[in-house]
């Protein structure tokens, strides 16, 4: 970020008076530009006993599969933003129930916030968008689990076929942690399985 988006003027990288971390200021005009994290939603498209995924058309990850997701929209819901985002990379239509929430997490090495919501597919007329080369089916089996784009949707999708055999899908939230040499760090911080046990 390098001009003021209000008067053009060049931006300083300062911390500005009574706040305690640095921001983009305009000493022209006054202007603060605060940088928050960005939320991308998505969906586990679910028939049978399959989940529906999209081999990415566009980088990062180009060819690899992944499920149906993208940055919330302003004046969206989280919900209608995986929905949108489930139309526009999949062609699907998915049936929401109220439990659908599902897998929360946390990337604060790349200032993002995943949530994935589980959902059923309404009929069997999906087709790749534009920012996807080709959307399948996959069971347990066949998922193609070194050709996963991103560890989040592996946690996510590896999560739902174990919660699947008991039909119990509790809701998780991780912490994802980006370190040197390309490592991915995912530890559990949330559980809602763990709330029942604590009563014991
Ligand atoms: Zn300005």
């Amino acid at each position: 970020m390098k001009y003021c988006q209000y008067c053009s003027k060049s931006l300083i990288l300062r911390i500005p008076d009574g706040d305690n971390r640095e921001r983009y200021c305009c000493d022209s005009c006054g202007a603060i530009t605060y940088e928050n994290p960005k939320n991308v939603v998505g969906t586990l498209p679910a028939h049978e006993n399959k989940l529906l995924l999209c081999k990415r058309a566009i980088e990062p990850r180009r060819g690899k599969w992944t499920l149906p997701a993208g940055f919330m929209e302003n004046g969206e819901t989280m919900l209608e933003g995986a929905l949108r985002e489930t139309k526009e990379e999949a062609g699907a239509e998915v049936i929401i129930k109220p439990d659908s929430l599902y897998t929360l997490f946390n990337l604060p090495s790349i200032n993002q916030v995943y949530i994935f919501f589980r959902a059923e597919l309404a009929n069997l007329d999906f087709s790749p968008g534009v920012e996807s080369e080709e959307v399948g089916l996959f069971s347990e089996a066949d998922i193609p689990w070194s050709e996963i784009a991103f560890p989040v949707v592996k946690t996510t999708i590896s999560n739902y076929f174990e919660d699947k055999r008991s039909e119990y899908f509790p809701v998780r939230m991780f912490d994802v942690h980006h370190h040197p040499e390309r490592k991915v760090i995912t530890e559990i911080i949330s559980d809602s399985s763990s709330q029942s046990t604590d009563h014991n």
